[in-house]
């Protein structure tokens, strides 16, 4: 590492494989102890954090400000790139989307799964879901999924695999 401009005061967090944005910065955030806001600040980007974090990226995350987020999280740009949908994909961002089986391997939120065309997971054959199949909640942004179950009837996303359907 030979970049000076690192901040030695923050925890570093290795992303997932196929991890969105929206839950690499709420684990960063979580780490640290920074609020969406704060994480702005300590980056000098100002307020895009929160919109990120809720997958607004119109206008897209210029590549000034993910430099400058790129020094503070500690992941170089084409990291950061990677949780971002590729150029030209439209996003979704309701509802917020979850492959159980997925989850069950690697506790993340993945980026695919709020591509506007998202509908299933090819990997594990079944139709991403879209709410909580036990009591129907709605699932939160990634960027708040902290305990990685259903806040309203604590069923785990890893057990929720049991409701979704085959392809
Ligand atoms: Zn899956
Ligand atoms: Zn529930």
């Amino acid at each position: 590492m030979e970049d000076w401009e690192i901040q030695p005061w923050l925890f570093a967090l290795k992303p997932y494989e196929g991890e969105s944005l929206s839950h690499f910065l709420g684990r960063f955030r979580r780490e640290n102890d920074l609020t969406p806001s704060g994480l702005g600040k300590e980056a000098g980007i100002g307020g895009v954090v929160a919109r990120w974090e809720k997958f607004r990226f119109n206008p897209p995350p210029s590549p000034v400000e993910l430099e400058k987020l790129a020094k503070v999280v500690q992941v170089d740009t084409e990291g950061l790139r990677a949780m971002l949908p590729p150029t030209g994909v439209g996003m979704k961002m309701t509802p917020i989307r979850l492959c159980g089986a997925c989850y069950r391997e690697v506790p993340c939120h993945r980026m695919e799964w709020q591509y506007k065309t998202s509908d299933r997971c090819e990997r594990h054959s079944l139709r991403l879901l879209s709410e909580c199949p036990n009591c129907g909640a709605r699932f939160p942004i990634p960027a708040s999924w902290q305990d990685g179950w259903c806040t309203r009837c604590f069923t785990t996303f890893g057990e929720m695999v049991e409701g979704q359907k085959s392809l």
